[in-house]
């Protein structure tokens, strides 16, 4: 087995090494879950879109640059290793986009893809309710036909960023006679609509990045429907394997936050501490599995499917490992103010979003290992 990089990759990482190297902002951006925040990483977005920077292997037609996976690993690992600022429109570049090129038709490529290349449309993802979190074949908000399209009713929650976003992608019960997975209706709208309001959540670190969706008659175009009505299950369960698996947490983001605990380690540890030296080794060794099993997915012709689940499960858990070990190595001064805290903190909403961890188990006990389903 061949690991090395190929010319082409060794030229691409040195061209986006140093674009990075020109373009990324000397000091961080405040955190995009805020409105300035959210401003100023638009405005990022906006700067990565005029240089194609932001989906670097979607097609030239696109705003792309039409690279390869391998070339879109190598750009993500430049990417976190330049400390360059969080992506503001992962819901577009990674779960919308990705949707489309399976299920989307060509005027739909043609008309939504290229303003998030540009970074001039950031996306929401609308799926969650109050009652339909885990069990999301069990959502009630509705979809109900009307002239040329759909009327949206019900309630979202739990949508991420959708306080400052544009608009949004999300599920609606179409056919309410149908089985539960098979009356579901994918579909895209502005966060602007009429009969649409948006209620922000504040989190528990105060800041206001959630939002509850209110809906009553939103109309929606039949354009604006991804795949076919009514079984928009389907195209769902893609997002979410874009979601659990790579697109959504590439490799290079642990390559790069656990180089940073190795320099932390070189830094300040005690070398006697053998036992936190051992946890430092394992999340590093995880750290390069996770970035080679990377290469190994994309070298696949076909979806992973299921294997997502793995991913997600393993990508999730090793980020609350890393800023635990660092924590750990930094003591009360890590319990203060840090970005390892803040990091910490977020990583354990990862074993939450995307599904949560314990789901993911189920999905790989029964649909991998085919053991029997547990009781429900
Ligand atoms: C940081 C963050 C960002 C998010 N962003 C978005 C977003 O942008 N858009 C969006 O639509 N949603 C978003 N969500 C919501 C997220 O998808 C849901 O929180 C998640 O799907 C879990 O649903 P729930 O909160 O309703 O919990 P529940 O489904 O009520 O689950 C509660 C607990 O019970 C467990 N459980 C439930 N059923 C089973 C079972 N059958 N077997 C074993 N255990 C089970 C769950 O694992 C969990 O531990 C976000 C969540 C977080 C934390």
């Amino acid at each position: 087995m061949d690991l090395d990089f190929g010319p082409a990759e060794e030229e691409f990482r040195t061209e986006v090494r140093a674009w990075l190297r020109a373009h990324v902002p000397a000091e961080p951006l405040p955190s995009l879950e805020t409105a300035d925040g959210f401003a100023a990483h638009r405005e990022w977005e906006r700067t990565l879109g005029a240089d194609r920077m932001v989906a670097v292997s979607w097609p030239r037609e696109y705003g792309g640059r039409g690279v390869s996976l391998l070339q879109w690993l190598v750009f993500e690992e430049e990417y976190y290793a330049a400390g360059a600022p969080g992506r503001v429109n992962q819901n577009g570049t990674d779960l919308l986009a990705t949707t489309l090129f399976r299920h989307g038709t060509p005027e739909q490529l043609a008309r939504i893809l290229p303003p998030i290349a540009a970074g001039e449309v950031i996306w929401a993802q609308a799926w969650s309710e109050p009652g339909a979190g885990s069990d999301l074949a069990g959502l009630r908000s509705t979809a109900t036909r009307t002239r040329g399209g759909w009327l949206l009713g019900g309630q979202k929650t739990w949508s991420s960023r959708a306080p400052f976003a544009d608009r949004a992608f999300g599920l609606f019960r179409s056919h309410p006679e149908a089985g539960r997975h098979r009356g579901l209706t994918y579909v895209m709208f502005p966060l602007d609509a009429d009969g649409l309001t948006v209620r922000p959540i504040g989190r528990l670190d105060g800041k206001p990045a959630f939002a509850e969706l209110f809906l009553d008659e939103v109309f929606v175009p039949d354009e604006d429907v991804i795949g076919v009505a009514g079984e928009g299950w389907k195209a769902a369960m893609s997002t979410a394997g874009n979601e659990r698996g790579l697109t959504l947490r590439p490799p290079g983001r642990f390559m790069a936050s656990v180089d940073r605990l190795v320099e932390l380690w070189r830094e300040r540890a005690d070398p006697s501490d053998t036992a936190l030296r051992d946890r430092l080794a394992d999340v590093w060794i995880r750290c390069q599995a996770y970035r080679l099993k990377g290469f190994e997915t994309i070298s696949r012709e076909d979806d992973i499917g299921v294997e997502a689940s793995l991913t997600k499960v393993f990508w999730s858990e090793l980020d609350v490992a890393l800023h635990e070990t660092a924590l750990d190595l930094l003591g009360t001064d890590g319990e203060l103010t840090s970005p390892w805290l803040e990091g910490y903190v977020f990583s354990l909403a990862g074993t939450i979003y995307a599904g949560t961890n314990e789901i993911q188990r189920n999905l790989i006990a029964e649909r991998l290992l085919g053991l029997p389903r547990g009781a429900r």
